[in-house]
């Protein structure tokens, strides 16, 4: 990385204790900055990464040592002052202070990487019924404990969360049920096609997905579950996992004042509607130069480029952030990454090539000339022409289209 002269800004203060504010203060030492850095964290946790709470540290196969952005002693060396279990509860633009329940905590520049929570049910949270989401440490273990040997689950929701958490149950010789109210499973994400595929995959492996269901109630029945669907019948489980999206943390930030639509308002340097003030990752709708469109991405490496970006600018190394989406998952064998974004105009073609059936395959998401994304699924060569494709402006769609031409010539 290309050593920048830190300015002499006075303290930073990152509000948030996820991946988007840890990665930005381990990128201001990187870059050389020796000031200040309080890290605000509400959980009791030092910043940490999420896909394994739903896939590794699920199934078995990591241990949550793994999850850390950085050990404790690494905050020490570096002198950044992390303080867990310390949520910001008010930001003062003008008197360029965070309120927390220790005392106000002055700033000369501030990061809000409030990140986003799960998207509540009102009617399952109404019920009384033991009902989980998933979103941090502490849910991750309350699943993982209750993913026993014959216990039945009811997935609510055919998202990646509920898709990756419904193979970790299957894992762990769960009976699995996965209710999703649209036809397939992903499909705003991915289209019929893909989505299709994601639903054959989960039930050639044990588990039962159901499409096109309405869950119209929850109530407690003995130590469970009991879920009523739309069509009367109702289904009993020990354990609900409810996985219907996220919503941005933007309440510290519309309380101060900032602007804030679907997330905080952030440009392409990632600041706010305040100059001294930036957002980065799940929380931050950022305006996207390549695709001249505000943007709110909820994935790992968004927030990890991001708290890069938010480094460089809060030391006055403003650079556009121009990155392209990137989002990864694994379910049984199946690993797969996409790039890029469709956007709310939608497509007009989807390009495989490769066999769907064999789970090996390119698909790209094409509108006139341009990739507006791709993915691959178990090819993971083909990352880097993918990246490729989503980059150029232009792209020879006969070539894509023939499965004779190999990509990287495609790609160029
Ligand atoms: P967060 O990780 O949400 O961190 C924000 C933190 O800020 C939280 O700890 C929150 O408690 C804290 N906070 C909120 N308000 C305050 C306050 N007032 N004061 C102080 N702290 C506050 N993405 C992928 O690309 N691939 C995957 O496979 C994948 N798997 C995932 C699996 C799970 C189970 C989950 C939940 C997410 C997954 N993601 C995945 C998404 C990815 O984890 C997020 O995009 C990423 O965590 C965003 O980082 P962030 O720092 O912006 O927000």
């Amino acid at each position: 990385m290309t050593p920048h002269p830190p300015q002499p800004l006075g303290p930073v203060v990152l509000v948030g204790g996820g991946l988007a504010a840890g990665t930005c203060a381990v990128t201001l030492r990187e870059l050389g900055y020796d000031g200040e850095v309080v890290l605000l964290a509400a959980e009791p946790h030092l910043p940490y990464e999420r896909p394994p709470l739903s896939k590794g540290y699920l199934l078995g196969d990591a241990e949550l040592d793994s999850v850390y952005v950085r050990s404790g002693a690494w905050y020490d060396e570096h002198h950044v002052d992390v303080r867990v279990g310390s949520p910001a509860t008010a930001v003062d633009l003008d008197a360029h202070t965070v309120s927390t329940a220790e005392g106000p905590v002055r700033y000369a520049r501030l990061l809000l990487a409030t990140g986003a929570a799960p998207r509540r049910l009102a009617m399952a949270d109404d019920s009384g019924a033991p009902v989980r989401y998933l979103r941090d440490i502490e849910d991750s273990r309350r699943i993982k404990a209750e993913l026993r040997p014959g216990a039945r689950v009811v997935v609510v929701g055919g998202g990646w969360i509920g898709l990756e958490v419904a193979a970790a149950a299957r894992a762990a010789g769960c009976e699995v049920v996965v209710l999703e109210a649209l036809e397939q499973p992903l499909v705003r994400v991915l289209g019929d096609r893909l989505g299709r595929m994601f639903a054959d995959l989960h039930r050639e492996h044990g588990v039962d997905v159901r499409t096109g269901v309405s869950v119209t109630s929850f109530a407690p029945e003995g130590e469970g579950t009991a879920v009523g669907l739309g069509d009367g019948s109702s289904l009993t489980a020990d354990l609900v996992l409810v996985g219907i999206g996220a919503t941005p943390g933007t309440g510290l930030a519309a309380a101060a004042g900032l602007k804030v639509e679907d997330g905080i308002v952030v440009d392409e340097y990632l600041r706010t509607s305040h100059p001294d003030v930036l957002a980065a990752g799940d929380v931050a709708s950022a305006y996207h130069p390549r695709l001249g469109r505000h943007l709110r991405v909820e994935h790992w490496d968004n927030a990890i480029e991001q708290g890069r970006a938010a480094a460089r600018t809060l030391l006055g190394d403003e650079q556009p952030y121009e990155h392209q989406p990137y989002f990864f998952t694994d379910q049984y064998d199946l690993g797969m990454e996409y790039v890029g974004n469709v956007g709310p105009d939608g497509f007009g073609e989807l390009v495989v090539r490769g066999d769907l059936a064999s789970r090996v395959f390119t698909a790209f998401w094409v509108k006139a000339d341009r990739v507006l994304a791709g993915m691959q699924a178990n090819d993971w060569d083909a990352t880097d022409a993918i990246r490729r494709l989503v980059a150029a402006d232009h792209v020879d769609l006969a070539r894509l289209r023939d499965a004779g031409v190999p990509l990287d010539e495609v790609a160029g």
